[in-house]
C-alpha cells in the first residue's frame, strides 16, 4: 500500500492534519487504532442530554478552533458559556466557598471581592495585595507554577487558587508543572510589569472591547463529537481512514515504511499526531534520542462521570459552573461541574446533569476501579459537597488513561530538542498535546501547521 502521507492518529491533532492537507489538495492516510475517530474527544446522547466524554468546549481566546469550526460551515452551531452565571467554588473545609470574583486565573484584579472572600487568609490578601509592588524580573531558567505563583501570592495562593485551577486542566500538579511551557503569559507579564496583578489589568483596559465580546468558553450545542463527525465526513473521497495500529515505522530511500496491524504501507511523508509515548515507540528506528525524549514527556490519566438527575433532587438550584477541589482537601474528586448552567442545551427541562473529574497525576488508580466503586466514592462526596441526597437516573464513565500531555519543568528546553531533532528527518512531522498546547485550538493549530508544511514542501518539488 502506497501514500502521499501518513497520518498516525484521529484525535483532533490528525483530523486537523489531514482536513487541511485535504484543503490543500494532498490526499492522506488517517491511521487510527481505535475503532472511532476523535481521540478523547467523544459526545453521547442520553436521556435527552448532551454528555461530554473527554473535553467539554474549547477556550475563545485561541482562534484555530474557531477557525476550523467556521471553514467547516459549523459556525452556526457554536454555542458560549453562560458566563453571567458563572462562580466556581472551591471545596475548603467542609463548605463550597465562591472564588473571589476578579480572578484572572489565579491573579486577583479586584480588592472588595478579595478583602470579603472566605478562600483565603488575611496574611495571603494582605500578599496579594502587596504584589503590586512586585519588581520585572526576567527568569533565567525554568521554574515550577508553584515556586512562581508562590513567589508572587505566597503558598495558600498555590493550595487554593493554582493547585485546583490547573488540576482541572492538566491534571496534574503545579510543584511539577514549568511556568514557561504552562502559563507563559505570566512569564510575560512578570518581566514587563513585575506584578502579575498589574499587568493583567493592564492588558484587561487595553483588550476591553474585544474581551467584552466573547464567552470565555465555546463549543458546539449538539457536542463536540459533531466537530469529528463533520471531519470525518469531509475527508470522505479525499483521503482514506485505517482502523488500524502503527506498529513501528522504518526509513526507506523514499521517506518511511509503516508497519501496520495487517500489513506494511509506505509513504514519503509522516506526521505522527498520536501521544508523544506512542510517537516514541514508532521513532525509535529513526532517532534513538528523538525517541528517548518522546517517551520522557509524562502523561497524567483522567476519567470523567457524568451524572444526570431530575432537578427535583437538588432541594435549592445549584448556583455557579461547579466546583473544585484542592489536593489538600481532596479525596477523589478533583472536580465537578454542574454542566446545563456552564452551557445552554446540554439538559431538558425537569434534568440535571453534573460532570466529574476525577484522576490526574495522583490518582491514576482510581481508572482501574470498577463502575460500582467509581459511581459510589463519586456520589458519596457530592452528597457531602453539593449536599443533595438521591441516586442519579443514569451515569456514564470515560476513562483516558496517559492521555493528557504534563508539561514539566524543563519542556521549552525538552522540545526545542524534539523539534530539532525532527526537523533533522526529512518528511517528519510532529502533532499532539505533548508539544506546543494541550486545549483543542493548539492541537487544531498544530494539525493546521503541519499539513501546512507538508502543503508548502509539495509545491517546492
Ligand atoms: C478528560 C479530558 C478533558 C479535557 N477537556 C478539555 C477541554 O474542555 N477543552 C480543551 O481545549 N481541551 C481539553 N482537553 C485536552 C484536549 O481534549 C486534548 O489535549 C486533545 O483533544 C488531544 O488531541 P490529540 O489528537 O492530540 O490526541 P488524542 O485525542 O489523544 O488522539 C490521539 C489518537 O492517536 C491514536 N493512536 C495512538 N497511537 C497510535 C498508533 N500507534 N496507531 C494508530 N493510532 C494511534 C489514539 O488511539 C488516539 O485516538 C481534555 C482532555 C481530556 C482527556
Amino acid at each position: 500500500m502506497d501514500a502521499s502521507v501518513a497520518v498516525v492518529g484521529g484525535g483532533i491533532s490528525g483530523l486537523s492534519t489531514a482536513y487541511y492537507l485535504s484543503k490543500a489538495g494532498v490526499s492522506c492516510t488517517l491511521i487510527e487504532a481505535r475503532p472511532r475517530l476523535g481521540g478523547v474527544i467523544q459526545s453521547e446522547h442520553v436521556d435527552g442530554c448532551v454528555v461530554e466524554g473527554g473535553p467539554d468546549s474549547f477556550i475563545s481566546i485561541k482562534p484555530a478552533a474557531m477557525e476550523l469550526i467556521a471553514d467547516l460551515g459549523l459556525a452556526g452551531e457554536v454555542i458560549g458559556s453562560n458566563d453571567h452565571l458563572r462562580i466556581t467554588y472551591v471545596w475548603k473545609g467542609g463548605r463550597l466557598v465562591p472564588l473571589p470574583d476578579g480572578l484572572q486565573l489565579m491573579v486577583p484584579t479586584r480588592l472588595m471581592p478579595l478583602l470579603t472572600s472566605r478562600l483565603l487568609g488575611w496574611s495571603t490578601k494582605a500578599r496579594m495585595a502587596m504584589e503590586l509592588l512586585h519588581p520585572p524580573r526576567r527568569r533565567a531558567e525554568d521554574e515550577s507554577v508553584a515556586e512562581f505563583v508562590a513567589s508572587h501570592y505566597g503558598a495558600e495562593a498555590v493550595d487554593y487558587l493554582a493547585e485546583p485551577l490547573l488540576a482541572g486542566i492538566y491534571g496534574g500538579n503545579p510543584s511539577d508543572l514549568s511556568i514557561t511551557s504552562v502559563l507563559p503569559r505570566f512569564v510575560e507579564l512578570e518581566a514587563r510589569y513585575g506584578s502579575l496583578t498589574k499587568g493583567v489589568l493592564t492588558e484587561l483596559k487595553a483588550n476591553q472591547a474585544a474581551a467584552k465580546k466573547l464567552p470565555l468558553f465555546r463549543t458546539l450545542k449538539s457536542g463536540l463529537g459533531r466537530l469529528v463527525e463533520v471531519l470525518a465526513d469531509r475527508l470522505e473521497g479525499h483521503s482514506t481512514v485505517l482502523r488500524s495500529r502503527a506498529l513501528a515505522v522504518e526509513r526507506t530511500g523514499g521517506g518511511f515504511r509503516i508497519r501496520l496491524d495487517g500489513g506494511w504501507l509506505e509513504s514519503p511523508q509522516l506526521v505522527l499526531a498520536c501521544e508523544a509515548h506512542s510517537a516514541a515507540k514508532l521513532a525509535t528506528a529513526l532517532d534513538g534520542r528523538l525517541a528517548e525524549l518522546l517517551a520522557a514527556v509524562p502523561y497524567s490519566s483522567s476519567m470523567t462521570v457524568a451524572l444526570g438527575f431530575p432537578d427535583r433532587a437538588f432541594p435549592k438550584p445549584l448556583a455557579g459552573f461547579g466546583f473544585l477541589v484542592p489536593k489538600r482537601e481532596r479525596r477523589r474528586l478533583v472536580a465537578c461541574t454542574w454542566v446545563d448552567t456552564k452551557f445552554s442545551h446540554r439538559a431538558p427541562d425537569g434534568t440535571t446533569l453534573l460532570r466529574c473529574f476525577l484522576g490526574g497525576a495522583d490518582d491514576a488508580g482510581i481508572l482501574s476501579e470498577s463502575d460500582d466503586a467509581v459511581v459510589s466514592a463519586v456520589m458519596d462526596e457530592l452528597h457531602e459537597m453539593a449536599r443533595f441526597d438521591a441516586p442519579p437516573a443514569f451515569w456514564r464513565i470515560f476513562r483516558w488513561p496517559r492521555s493528557m500531555a504534563q508539561y514539566t519543568v524543563g519542556h521549552p528546553g525538552r522540545l526545542a530538542e524534539i523539534q530539532a531533532r525532527a526537523a533533522a528527518i526529512p518528511g517528519l512531522q510532529l502533532a499532539g498535546n505533548a508539544y506546543t498546547g494541550i486545549g483543542i485550538p493548539d492541537c487544531i493549530r498544530m494539525g493546521k501547521q503541519a499539513a501546512e508544511s507538508i502543503a508548502r514542501a509539495s509545491c517546492t518539488v
